[in-house]
């Protein structure tokens, strides 16, 4: 058995959890700043969150600049491999134990180099937002192979090259159900249907409807879905008109649920840290600490699913704060 000590990182000032933009811009902003020691943990093998696996538009106000999702990612990564910021990808952070008076919180954590615990002065918690999986949403129907979520298509597609499907339908309400239609396109998948599942309020029913027609699939709104079709494999899904009653079929092997996004709380939820009870993300001040003293929070682990450019500044302006109450 290994000794104690060597199960140990050595201490640090700042602890940063989650290296996407929030928390990649928190890091540079500290290790541009301060003479602080940082530690980023990053549960993938590369930094970059979210963005890693989106197409366009990434940059425009946190770099001034226009990047892919990929460029953008390889550049913040690139930047902060030439500062002093200890990066651990491969690396999950399990459980955060807050100070209990020693003037330090404990992370605990695995990596391909087994479980180890750090000690940080501050903790920034930057671990972002998923899409509500198909086990949180009443989907009547059988439970076959072939439902996704926007973040495992996004990730299968443009980093692992797989085709996840033939014919997709998508469900959706939000701005992403669109995003999902346009890499799809581009994967080569044809549309069966996208079915807006409510008002229909945050998705741009004219780029929609624009979209529906360019490359001929129907956009279907006020619909409920009654029930999904097949048994080993998706084959389609039933919906009834929620005005008129009506009941159609659309076909398809592969379906998409978008949106309706969460924090990504785990690491919270065991802890005193408050939550806000609607919307689950950590309660923080003006200071954006959390109700633990040198615990912060930023990015979309706070405002669910904006955009990635806000969520770096944001990290920007979070790196600030840590720096200020450490100086204390
Ligand atoms: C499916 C999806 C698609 C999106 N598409 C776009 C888009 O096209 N354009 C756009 O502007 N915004 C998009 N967004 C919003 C997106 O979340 C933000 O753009 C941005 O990525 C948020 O940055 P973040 O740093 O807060 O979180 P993220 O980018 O989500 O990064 C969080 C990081 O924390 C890591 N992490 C989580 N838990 C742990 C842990 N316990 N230990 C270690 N690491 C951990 C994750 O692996 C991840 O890398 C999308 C969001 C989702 C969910």
């Amino acid at each position: 058995m290994m000794p104690e000590q060597s199960l140990r990182l050595r201490p640090v000032d700042v602890a940063v959890v989650g290296g996407g933009p929030a928390g990649l811009s928190a890091c540079l902003e500290l290790a541009g700043s301060s003479s602080l020691t940082v530690s980023l943990f990053e549960a993938a093998d590369e930094l970059g969150g979210i963005p890693r696996s989106c197409r366009l538009f990434f940059g425009m106000r946190d770099l001034k600049r226009i990047h892919t999702g990929k460029g953008y990612a390889d550049l913040l990564n690139c930047r902060l491999r030439a500062t002093s910021v200890a990066v651990h990808t491969d690396t999950t952070v399990l459980g955060i134990e807050p100070d209990a008076g020693e003037g330090f919180h404990r992370l605990r954590i695995v990596s391909p180099k087994g479980c180890r615990t750090v000690e940080s002065r501050a903790i920034l918690l930057a671990t972002g937002c998923f899409e509500r999986p198909r086990e949180n949403r009443c989907l009547p129907g059988t439970r076959p192979a072939g439902i996704q979520t926007t973040g495992s298509l996004q990730e299968m597609v443009r980093l692992q090259g797989v085709l996840p499907g033939k014919r997709a339908l998508v469900v959706g309400s939000e701005y992403i159900a669109l995003s999902c239609v346009l890499t799809l396109l581009k994967a080569g998948v044809a549309i069966g249907a996208l079915i807006v599942n409510d008002a229909g309020t945050g998705l741009p029913k004219l780029l929609a409807r624009g979209l529906g027609t360019l490359y001929r699939f129907p956009v279907l709104k006020n619909q409920r879905i009654t029930s999904v079709l097949g048994r080993r494999r998706v084959e389609g899904l039933e919906l009834a008109d929620r005005v008129s009653g009506e009941s159609r079929r659309v076909d398809g092997d592969l379906l998409v649920v978008t949106g309706e996004f969460r924090p990504y709380t785990i690491l919270i939820d065991p802890t005193t840290i408050r939550q806000d009870p609607v919307t689950l993300s950590p309660i923080i001040d003006e200071q954006m600490m959390t109700s633990v003293p040198n615990i912060f929070a930023a990015g979309n682990l706070v405002g669910q699913a904006r955009m990635h450019d806000l969520c770096a500044l944001e990290g920007r302006r979070v790196a600030k704060h840590i720096r200020q109450a450490l100086k204390g």
